[in-house]
């Protein structure tokens, strides 16, 4: 499995670098999680978006969702035989709908109470704790490789036994440690102490702010992710489990 980071910001794209978009490579098969501004551009750089075999949503702010529209046009111009399935939870009829557009893209609807095979993967998601409904997301291919993304949330136990031994956790790490309290995000000690408790093998910080310095944020997520290595998410990271 090859995840590459096509955007990795926090609310808003930043001197041309977008927000949350993943591209997941495995089997022949081509998957984006999260589809945010800027990620159409930087797929391209990889593929045509109309080779993507399915896309898969967290949840439906902006920054999360931004590029569906232009996906969708992209898709309707290239008049392909079927349409691109795009997973979303059904917690927002209104974003729901707008999945689908007739002779481009598909709505399917994901849960939390059973897997979803898309593909040779399998799919496993978990309510966060976020402003609106939002769902982290676990990913297991044959050979038993499991990437996990918290998607947006705020910190909850129930991460840690999801995250729990993964080859991976992209973690949404918004905040510096000095920013406590009521937040829709995790902070850099949020982030490392999930990735700690949960035995992940790799913790890549992710949906990063734009007004600290990312070497503050890798080294106060290193301290409490203790002995589980850390990095952080930039544009055309390559990561393979
Ligand atoms: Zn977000
Ligand atoms: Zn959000």
């Amino acid at each position: 499995m090859l995840v590459t980071v096509l955007g990795f910001y926090g609310g808003y794209p930043y001197k041309g670098i977008g927000t949350s978009g993943y591209l997941l490579q495995d089997d022949g098969k081509n998957l984006l999680i999260d589809c945010g501004s800027g990620v159409l551009n930087a797929l391209a750089s990889y593929m045509q978006p109309t080779d993507l075999d399915e896309v898969v949503l967290s949840h439906y702010h902006h920054d999360h969702t931004a590029d569906v529209g232009v996906l969708q046009y992209n898709w309707l111009a290239a008049k392909k035989e079927s349409p691109l399935p795009i997973y979303g939870h059904t917690q927002d009829f209104v974003n729901f709908a707008q999945l689908t557009v007739e002779n481009a893209t598909k709505g399917i609807a994901y849960n939390d109470y059973e897997p979803t095979m898309i593909g040779n993967l399998k799919f496993e998601f978990l309510k966060t704790v976020h402003p609106v409904p939002a769902y982290a997301i676990r990913v297991t291919n044959q050979e038993g490789k499991v990437l996990v993304y918290t998607a947006d949330t705020t910190y909850f136990d129930g991460l840690v036994d999801f995250a729990k031994d993964c080859d991976l956790l992209i973690a949404d790490t918004n905040f510096p440690e000095d920013v406590t309290g009521r937040k829709a995000h995790l902070n850099t000690k949020e982030a490392g102490t999930l990735a700690k408790k949960a035995n992940v093998k790799r913790l890549m910080i992710s949906h990063l702010p734009q007004t600290v310095d990312v070497e503050t944020m890798l080294k106060q997520s290193q301290k409490y992710a203790s002995d589980v290595p850390v990095i952080h998410a930039f544009k055309g990271l390559e990561v393979e489990l």
